[in-house]
């Protein structure tokens, strides 16, 4: 029987897929290439255990599968921003088709949830048992709303129909394979760094963030979809945090980069702090980060020094 990633073309997603390959799982790969791409699955493409299928999942679909993991839905703010209607639906109508699926299977589901569910945390660092401070209607609500209600609709379908769920909130991830035009924060300052433009600081650069490196993030969605008996939500995400400028000057430093540091406005709603307890993932699958911040930053400038130059 198979495993189900929707999203699978997606950075994370991606990486997931060949974990899974490796590890003698056959994988069927949903995506509707909105924010992923077939170069990230390409190298899998010819595996007789990897199956390959385009479709959104805004409509219902069958297939036969033992594990799902639902990673299918834009999580870059400026990709998640420019439509937000369809991040809803992704996270609303989508979120019932997958969860439809489950049951009908009785499937084991991990839903893949984000930090973005605190809002601008009010409680620091963030704990799974503390309920966030979200804006309910400015421009990051349709994704931090979309990903609270589509916990809500896993929590139903664990109540109603006893299906199998799993929530991993997955704080900020970075790695090879990121797009150059992503918009997040690590690949857009290694691109600037390393094309010699500025490197554009929003606001003034205090705010923080946790950054983990994607081969942890995979490892430890492997472990909460293997574990008994584990529906969380459970914190996946680096301990470690720095503030947006230390990560610039950080990046600069170790591209040898003469960009300039510059300045812009800082979005509406832009978390202040971000930092997850991971005690729960430790006590209970036994993970935690491995792979610290300057050893992720060389692989990943490695990887976008292939694509920018
Ligand atoms: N950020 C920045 N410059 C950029 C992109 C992002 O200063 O070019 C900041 C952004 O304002 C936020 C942090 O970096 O405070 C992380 O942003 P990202 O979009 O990576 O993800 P978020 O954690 O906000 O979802």
């Amino acid at each position: 029987m198979r495993v189900l990633v929707t999203g699978g073309a997606g950075f994370i997603g991606s990486h997931l897929c060949e974990k899974l390959l490796n590890s003698g799982e056959s994988v069927v790969c949903l995506d509707n290439y909105y924010t992923g791409s077939r170069t990230k699955i390409e190298h899998l493409i010819g595996n007789k255990n990897f199956r390959l299928l385009e479709k959104d999942l805004t409509s219902p679909f069958d297939l036969r599968v033992k594990r799902i993991f639902n990673l299918a839905c834009p999580a870059s703010p400026p990709q998640y921003q420019k439509d937000a209607i369809y991040t809803i639906k992704t996270n609303t109508l989508a979120m019932i088709n997958v969860l439809e699926l489950a049951r009908k299977n009785r499937a084991r589901i991990l839903q893949a949830s984000t930090s973005e569910v605190y809002g601008n945390p009010l409680v620091h660092p963030q704990t799974e048992d503390y309920w966030g401070n979200v804006n309910p209607i400015g421009p990051r609500s349709c994704y931090d709303e979309g990903k609270r209600i589509a916990e809500s609709l896993a929590y139903a379908y664990r109540l109603q129909h006893g299906v199998d769920v799993r929530i991993a909130r997955i704080f900020n991830t970075y790695g090879p394979r990121m797009d150059v035009d992503d918009g997040r924060v690590v690949s857009n300052f290694i691109v600037q760094a390393l094309k010699g433009e500025d490197i554009t600081v929003f606001g003034d650069g205090s705010q923080t963030r946790s950054f983990c490196y994607i081969s942890d993030m995979v490892a430890g969605l492997c472990l909460m979809m293997d574990a008994e008996g584990l529906a969380g939500p459970v914190n996946l995400g680096s301990t470690s945090e720095i503030t947006v400028l230390d990560l610039a000057i950080k990046i600069k430093r170790m591209t040898g980069s003469s960009s300039r540091i510059k300045r812009h406005p800082l979005p509406e709603d832009d978390p202040t702090r971000r930092r997850p307890d991971i005690d729960l993932a430790k006590r209970k699958i036994g993970w935690w980060p491995k792979v610290d911040l300057d050893a992720g930053l060389r692989e990943t400038i490695k990887y976008f020094e292939k694509r920018v130059r």
